[in-house]
């Protein structure tokens, strides 16, 4: 069921093919053809006979049925087993669209062309198709077999030939593959534009990145936590000159909690197995099962992974990118003290919760490794000073234990910003020039598990963001452009994605702006917040409020159930004035360092303080999200885009086995069928008069161009003896069927 909203277009009726519904054609001129037949999935057979309402249907089996001719649907001939692009298909209906791609997984042929969209299935194994020979054949265009490779071929030769900035946005479940791809898109991109020796250090990045950012969870044993886009920079001559990378929200409560089962960040692990003994001894490091924060969720290790072998590859990379020695130490020593900030315990001195921190290896390795006094890093776990008489208060249990896991979450994401700055500053183009740029977008996919919450629901409204992208270009901006252009089109229904980011979004009553409100009360909690939703948004049809403090979403990918405990903190997301002041007092560079940002940042505030008024004045973790994801779609806006649509074949993350369902949730989700049903009866390129005449001009004897665009344009298109069922002739542009511009274009290179 798709999601109600008032934007949905029109379902006009004309705009199926009536081929995709019915086998009336067939029926009447009783042929024998092949169908499927409804089942628990749907199974193909022939139809031998028609009587009446009923046709009698020969399965694998020999047996033969009598089903209704209203429920079957029209199967392609074998001869279409084999297409590349689904709109090459006599029949477009679900089945067929699943078989095609079963088919073709079966094969190892996980890249099928859904018209604009690449559809890509995870194999779960190396299916050989990514290699140095293929590069080559791509860039040589020997092949032309739908591929990653050849959608950053795409956008690298519009880049090149236009001057216009691309991207390469990639969406998908989590564990669908899309940081991998990802990885593939730009292993191309540094192929096509070496020579500045500059390409391996971008490639490079990822490496690094992956291991501060990926961590395992119950979807995927790599998943990224945090969004990621990759601008790369390239010359005029078309080499790589350089690359920037910007994060978007990094999901810091791993650091410190998760659910059983799940790793930390992978980095962790890799030091522990990985760190040279001289190293070890300086950080005075043990391994990873003694350490509170990476025991606790009962999963160390990942099958076939070599966290120590990771480790030296880790350092590879970091020399590559030319993060100097000295600050690689540095970040390993801010890894181990929030190792060491995890072994810190506490002990109850009175009977109103109040502690004292026990004096450890925790505590002794923390502070040398920060540079600060022991008495000082005690002082400021289990005490607070009051910010304007100076008195200092005894912290409770709960609070010492939020302190400590507050700095250590703050340290591990200042490492994980300042990490990305050096990487940045040494990939930054030397001369200034940045003009041309393909981006290339991954980010944290759709989640649900069973237990939801803030971290999902900000990885969730990412995913809708990115969704409402992908609709508008792939939907709204074509048909719209068809019918200012005077095209007699009727609308092509999707599943609009509007109304479920106006929960989110809607001010001063979206989920985001309550959520907020509700931050800024001081006596709120989370089941008040959870109440107030309940009140404000139950008129909305994506939202539905649960008992207790849980409530649902129905995102574009599916339900999900969240529940609202720890929202208002982690939204929030206030560090204490004592801990920053600590960080600030040490004697290394580089815990000062991040206090400064912090200070930038966050507002810091006393839990004094805290306790009895928040200040409202600072944004919080879901306002700057918000801003963060407007700012990204600005600059996607700006660019070409090409679409990646990464599936997930199966929960077992296994290959060779293809679940019928779970593809076509997720066929349904992102509207394949639809966009394939706009692109046929489509024009698949489109250029303005003006640049058509530009271009393709000097065919022409001189005396015709100094005609206005538009006359020039058709004479172009005589001369060219371009069908007129090929192309449209629009207000300002024109548009073409699929193959138009690459064989004029082919034309254009011979001569
Ligand atoms: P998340 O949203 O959780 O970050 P993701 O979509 O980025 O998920 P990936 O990490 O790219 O998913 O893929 C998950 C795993 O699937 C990979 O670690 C790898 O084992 C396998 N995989 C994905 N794509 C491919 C591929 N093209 N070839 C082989 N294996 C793949
Ligand atoms: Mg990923």
């Amino acid at each position: 069921p798709g999601l109600a909203s008032s934007e949905k277009t029109r379902l006009d009726e004309a705009s199926v093919p009536q081929s995709e519904k019915k086998l009336d054609f067939v029926l009447r001129e009783e042929l024998k053809v092949w169908c499927w037949l409804p089942d628990a999935k749907w199974v193909l057979g022939k139809i031998q006979s028609v009587s009446g309402d009923d046709a009698h249907v020969l399965l694998a089996d020999n047996k033969v049925l009598a089903v209704s001719t209203e429920n079957l649907l029209p199967a392609n001939p074998d001869i279409l087993d084999g297409v590349d692009d689904l709109m090459q298909l006599s029949y477009l209906n679900e089945p067929s669209v699943l078989h095609i791609l079963q088919n073709r997984y079966f094969r190892n042929m996980i890249y099928t062309k859904a018209g604009p969209v690449l559809v890509s299935l995870n194999p779960f194994k190396d299916v050989h198709l990514h290699g140095n020979d293929l590069i080559a054949s791509y860039r040589e265009r020997l092949v032309d077999k739908p591929h990653v490779f050849a959608i950053a071929d795409t956008a690298y030769s519009e880049m090149m030939r236009d001057g216009t900035n691309q991207s390469i946005i990639i969406s998908g479940e989590s564990g669908a593959g899309k940081t991998e791809t990802a990885k593939f898109a730009m292993q191309y991109l540094a192929a096509l534009g070496a020579g500045s020796g500059i390409e391996d250090e971008v490639l490079q990045t990822n490496l690094i990145l992956e291991s501060f950012g990926n961590a395992k969870t119950l979807r995927n044993d790599n998943s990224s936590r945090f969004g990621k886009l990759t601008e790369i920079y390239f010359s005029d001559a078309g080499k790589i000159c350089g690359s920037k990378v910007e994060t978007f929200l990094l999901e810091k409560s791993r650091v410190v909690q998760r659910a059983n089962g799940e790793r930390s960040y992978h980095v962790f692990y890799q030091l522990c197995a990985g760190a040279p003994p001289n190293l070890k001894d300086r950080l005075n490091l043990k391994a990873a099962d003694e350490y509170e924060y990476l025991k606790q969720s009962n999963c160390l290790t990942i099958d076939s992974v070599d966290d120590a072998l990771s480790f030296h590859k880790l350092t590879e990379a970091l020399d590559i990118v030319k993060i100097s020695k000295e600050d690689q130490e540095n970040a390993f020593s801010m890894l181990a003290t929030v190792l060491w900030l995890g072994n810190i315990g506490f002990s109850v001195i009175d009977n109103e919760n109040h502690v004292e921190v026990d004096l450890s290896e925790g505590v002794t390795n923390a502070a040398r490794l920060l540079g600060c006094e022991v008495p000082d890093l005690i002082l400021a776990l289990s005490t607070c000073k009051h910010e304007t008489n100076n008195a200092v208060q005894k912290l409770t249990i709960s609070q010492a234990i939020d302190t400590r896991d507050a700095l250590a979450k703050s340290i591990y994401t200042s490492l994980f910003y300042w990490l990305v700055g050096l990487i940045n500053k040494s990939l930054e183009v030397g001369n200034g020039h940045t003009e041309r740029s393909i981006s290339i977008l991954d980010i944290y996919g759709f989640e649900s598990f069973n237990r939801n919450s803030f971290e999902q629901i900000c990885i969730n409204y990412a995913n809708e963001r990115l969704q409402h992208h992908f609709n508008r270009h792939l939907f709204k901006l074509q048909q719209e452009e068809y019918i200012q252009n005077g095209i007699d089109w009727t609308n092509v229904d999707f599943v609009d994605n509007t109304e479920c980011l106006n929960l989110f979004e809607k001010e001063p009553i979206g989920l985001l702006s309550l959520l907020d409100e509700e931050s800024a009360v001081p006596k709120a909690t989370d089941m008040t917040f959870a109440n107030k939703l309940r009140q404000h948004l139950g008129g909305n049809p994506c939202f539905k409020g649960e008992k207790g403090g849980a409530f649902k979403i129905c995102h574009f990918a599916g339900e999900v159930l969240y529940n609202t405990i720890g929202f208002l903190e982690k939204n929030r997301d206030q560090l204490h004035s004592d801990s920053i002041q600590l960080l600030s007092s040490c004697s290394h560079q580089v815990p000062r360092l991040f206090a400064s940002h912090m200070l930038e940042q966050y507002q810091p505030t006393s839990l004094i303080q805290q306790l009895g008024r928040i200040d409202s004045q600072k944004q919080s973790v879901g306002a700057k999200f918000k801003d963060q994801l407007f700012m990204l779609m600005q600059r996607l806006e700006k660019t070409t885009p090409h679409f990646i649509r990464c599936i997930r074949p199966n929960d077992q993350r296994l290959p060779g086995i293809y679940d019928y369902d779970l593809v076509l949730q997720q066929l349904k989700c992102s509207g394949i069928l639809e966009i394939v049903r706009i692109s046929r009866s489509g024009y698949s390129d489109r250029i303005t008069h003006q640049q058509f005449a530009e271009r393709y001009g000097n065919f022409l004897l001189e005396t015709a161009i100094s005609q206005d665009p538009l006359s020039v344009s058709t004479l172009i298109l005589h001369k060219f003896n371009i069908q007129p069922d090929m192309y449209h002739l629009g207000h300002s542009k024109i548009f073409f069927r699929a193959g138009q511009i690459a064989a004029l274009e082919e034309v254009r290179q011979q001569t």
